[in-house]
């Protein structure tokens, strides 16, 4: 038995995951319309390729990567691009953002798409290439492009292959589940990892102890591969990168490192089979296995979801019952938010769609004052001191949240689940790092405004310099040429008497504005005035209408609006004379 480790805090909430898992992974009707939202990762979004009107193929790039953090999105399924704009997405604010809408026609057909079984023979820059083509970004946490990841440089060689099998939330079993039917898929997944990776000599597959079916759907296939399954004590929080990789190696990473930086790549076991499917069978990441559960509705299990597929269209599949349960949470109960609409779509990240009945999950209770009790800092998996965060966050206190380092907090809500006054602890630390996120994004926008102020400063500077040598240069000619009275009769002086007072000349008639352009102007003028003189009137119907005291003030305002009209009307008149 491979040797594990002990990571602190954590805690054991109820487990409800067994009503999930009573049916294998299902299939849904392609529903009427798929809304991709452009950005569903960490980095840039993509940027569409299609227009609205053009048809469309099942795997086809309809938007495409912009930069090196980036990953393109293909239509999940053939049809009609009906619509690039902003719409609701998953988020706790309700926010929109740039998605583009596919009228699906029910045929569901791929666009031409060829893998490689021979990736052993293929050059691994050319792998990651198939990766980053395919769309695949992390599919269990925040959204990672996995083509970055696997690409850690030569100067940080990849020592050990963490395999992220654990799903420790209450409810989630889509990684259990796809484990179960898809093991040998995605053993050959980690295989294509593996020689992307340059073979690393250590590769683990971590998976929790509640996961026996998973655990030996995994034992035929890793057999003689080398790859290793360790099992390890359920606990929440196990599957953030940080505490995996100590639970399995006993390693800490340092705040603000990546894996990398101690030669290990960690990727989510659903990603894995994503790159599977990307290289062998040539299919971009298009679906991804989410779990529809609670009790609100009456079929919870396991289904293969388009993406861009609506959430309400997975309710009304699995007989969502309004009445018994009022919210819809996406994620699990733990580290999951309460959607604002059922109309946003499935997205790369989205594991759960949990309908909890009101019994199941209570409405939270009011908050009360913190007792300093100290169960938040003994829950906490990263060691961080909740309590004091709290009180900074609420003192807005940026300075010492970061001090406390805020940023290493993972935002699991262990510490918000034991607190016995009801404190929404994790709901402030995310508040708290929008803001300081914020605050960080005008620094850097103030500090590249005061930058091109300086540069603008600078530079009229420089060209006040430069014509006060030229004023000085024409002094010091004037004063020569006054200095010799005989000058302008003298062939060599007179010269250059003569050429100061053409250029005194020329300098005049080029300041000389043409007639044309002072037609042009006093006709603006005039078309401004007008318009002035129109809302002076109106002004002054209105308070002549309430007898307001401001009689006198727009009246004067009137005659005074008129008078330059007519001065303008007068110049205009002379100038065509
Ligand atoms: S668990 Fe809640 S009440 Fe106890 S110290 Fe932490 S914040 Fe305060
Ligand atoms: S939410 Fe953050 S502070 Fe609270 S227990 Fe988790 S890591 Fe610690």
């Amino acid at each position: 038995m491979t040797k594990t480790w002990v990571t602190p805090g954590g805690v054991h909430p109820p487990e409800n995951k067994h009503q999930s898992l009573t049916q294998p992974i299902g299939h849904l009707p392609i529903p009427a319309k798929l809304v991709i939202p452009l950005s569903q990762h960490i980095g840039a979004p993509a940027s569409p390729c299609v227009e609205i009107g053009q048809q469309v193929l099942k795997g086809q790039v309809i938007a495409e990567a912009t930069g090196v953090v980036s990953i393109p999105m293909h239509a999940p399924s053939s049809g009609t691009i009906s619509a690039i704009e902003h719409r609701p997405i998953a988020h706790p604010s309700g926010m929109l953002a740039p998605c583009i809408e596919i009228t699906t026609d029910g045929a569901d057909t791929w666009i031409e798409h060829q893998g490689i079984s021979d990736y052993e023979h293929i050059a691994p820059r050319k792998l990651i290439e198939m990766v980053g083509n395919a769309g695949i970004s992390g599919m269990g946490g925040a959204g990672f492009p996995a083509a970055v990841k696997l690409n850690p440089g030569r100067q940080r060689p990849i020592h050990t292959l963490i395999i992220n099998a654990t799903e420790c939330e209450p409810y989630i079993t889509a990684d259990d589940s796809a484990i179960r039917e898809r093991a040998g898929e995605i053993i050959e997944g980690i295989k294509i990892l593996s020689a992307i990776l340059d073979h690393p000599h250590n590769i683990l597959i971590g998976i929790e102890d509640n996961k026996p079916e998973a655990i030996a759907a995994l034992a035929p296939h890793v057999e003689g591969t080398g790859i290793s399954v360790v099992d390890f004590p359920t606990k929440y929080p196990s599957g953030g990168e940080k505490q995996l990789i100590y639970i399995l190696t006993g390693k800490e990473l340092p705040s603000g490192k990546l894996p990398a930086d101690l030669g290990m790549v960690c990727i989510n076991i659903g990603t894995t089979y994503a790159i599977k499917r990307a290289v062998i069978n040539g299919e971009p990441l298009i679906s991804r296995v989410t779990t529809v559960t609670g009790d609100a509705v009456a079929t919870p299990r396991n289904y293969d979801t388009l993406i861009g597929t609506p959430v309400s269209h997975l309710l009304e599949h699995n007989q969502f019952n309004e009445q018994a349960g009022g919210r819809v949470v996406m994620g699990g109960p733990m580290m999951g938010f309460t959607l604002p609409s059922a109309d946003v779509p499935i997205v790369k990240t989205t594991n759960c769609i949990l309908a909890p009945s009101y019994a199941e999950i209570p409405d939270d209770e009011p908050a009360q004052p913190c007792i300093r009790c100290g169960m938040c800092a003994e829950a906490c998996p990263v060691s961080l001191l909740p309590q004091q965060l709290f009180w900074y966050a609420q003192a807005q206190d940026h300075d010492r949240l970061e001090a406390h380092n805020l940023f290493d907090c993972i935002e699991c809500g262990a510490c918000s689940y034991v607190c016995p006054s009801n404190i929404p602890l994790v709901q402030y630390y995310r508040a708290a790092k929008g803001e300081i996120r914020h605050a960080r994004d005008e620094k850097v926008k103030s500090d590249h405004a005061r930058e091109r102020f300086e540069f603008h400063q600078a530079r009229i500077e420089e060209a006040e310099r430069e014509k006060e040598a030229k004023r000085a240069a024409r002094r010091e000619a004037a004063q020569q040429a006054k200095a010799s009275p005989m000058a302008a009769n003298d062939s060599t002086a007179g010269s250059s008497a003569a050429d100061i007072i053409a250029a005194a000349q020329a300098r005049a008639a080029a300041k000389q504005v043409s007639p044309q352009e002072q037609r042009a102007k006093l006709e603006r003028t005039i078309a401004a005035t007008e318009q002035r003189l129109q809302v002076a009137e109106e002004k002054l119907a209105e308070a002549v209408a309430s007898q307001s005291d401001k009689q006198a003030v727009f009246s004067a305002a009137v005659e005074n609006t008129k008078q330059k009209l007519e001065q303008s009307k007068s110049k205009l008149a002379e100038l065509a004379e």
